[in-house]
């Protein structure tokens, strides 16, 4: 079950007068649970890696975005629980509002939870409050396990997380689908495209 006050952290920063963005509803969902990675061109560019789980999107944004080579250390910084309808959201949020700028879905699929604790299987929204979440992802564009990691907290007081590639058979270190492949799963757009259409 949701936390009952998951989305307020999300209500709260947005004006959904104003926003295209979903509204904060709570969804439920049959079947496997859902990623997806949106690419984001706020105050900088940034993807945003979400992992269904309770009824919400869990969050981090990653300004390098992922990586298919197990060698990189991706940092990645979590961010407010979005609703599941946030997955489908491709547009622009308006000048002067939280998080302005063109926002497209750079990949999506499902995904399988890996996290064990003593060969048990740990439900994600748990592993986020521990710390350490293992999927494998079924994307257009990602595939294979990946780790989020979160490191002891710094000087600055940020909590902050690594997303790293997981040794397997979808790992290549050659492959940067980041640069290579960047227009939107769903309508081929690049976050250019978008920006284009603002200016
Ligand atoms: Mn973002």
């Amino acid at each position: 079950m949701p936390r009952k006050d998951a989305l307020e952290s999300y209500r709260e920063k947005r004006d959904f007068r104003r926003t295209p963005e979903p509204s904060a509803r709570r969804g439920r969902r049959t079947g496997e649970p859902r990623f997806v990675i949106q690419q984001h061109d706020a105050t900088a560019l940034h993807y945003d890696v979400r992992l269904e789980a309770d009824g919400v999107l869990k969050s981090w944004a990653v300004p390098k975005g992922p990586s298919t080579d197990p060698r990189d250390k991706r940092l990645a910084m979590p961010t407010e629980d979005h609703p599941l309808a946030y997955a489908g959201f491709e547009g622009v949020i308006p000048e002067g509002e939280y998080g302005a700028g063109p926002v497209i879905v750079w990949d999506t699929g499902t995904y399988r939870n890996l996290t064990e604790r003593d060969g048990r299987e740990v439900p994600v929204g748990e592993a986020v409050d521990r710390g350490h979440v293992k999927v494998w992802l079924k994307g257009k564009k990602l595939t294979g396990g990946y780790a989020f990691t979160r490191t002891p907290v710094g000087r600055d007081g940020r909590e902050k997380w690594l997303l790293v590639k997981l040794k397997d058979e979808a790992a290549d270190a050659r492959r940067n689908p980041v640069s290579t492949q960047p227009e939107s799963v769903l309508s081929g757009r690049t976050i250019e495209d978008l920006r284009a259409r603002v200016s």
